[in-house]
């Protein structure tokens, strides 16, 4: 657990969303929509939002160049192990199945924006 997570504690059951919530900024805020303006997904971003660093590496055979691994969608979950934004994690029932939660994350986040769409008064032309 990194220094300043609020609201997490070592040992929760968490699923990653690629799409995080500030919880701070006018998107956050807003009951339109949930496409945070800091950690929303950018495919092209390479680094972590909080510092824009990368936190694995690897070593060329050949070379002897240790080299970054890029982050992915917030998340980087195309792997065993991942270092994250707390932003991207939500907090879980330890009762809940992760194989079955893990499904969520991408679900939710997806119906999510997509409720929030049709359920806005001006986005009524998804509709059709
Ligand atoms: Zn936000």
């Amino acid at each position: 657990m990194g220094e300043g997570v609020e609201g997490l504690a070592p040992g929760d059951h968490v699923v990653p969303i690629f799409t995080g919530e500030c919880e701070k900024c006018v998107y956050c805020k807003s009951d339109k929509t949930n496409l945070c303006g800091t950690y929303r997904v950018d495919p092209f971003k390479t680094t972590m939002v909080h510092d824009n660093g990368t936190r694995f590496s690897v070593v060329d055979r050949q070379s002897g160049v240790r080299q970054p691994v890029f982050h992915f969608l917030n998340t980087s979950t195309f792997t065993e192990y991942t270092v994250l934004d707390a932003a991207c994690a939500v907090k879980i029932s330890p009762k809940a199945p992760l194989e079955k939660m893990c499904l969520l994350s991408c679900g939710i986040t997806t119906g999510g924006q997509i409720n929030n769409q049709l359920t806005s008064s001006s986005s009524t032309s998804m509709l059709h």
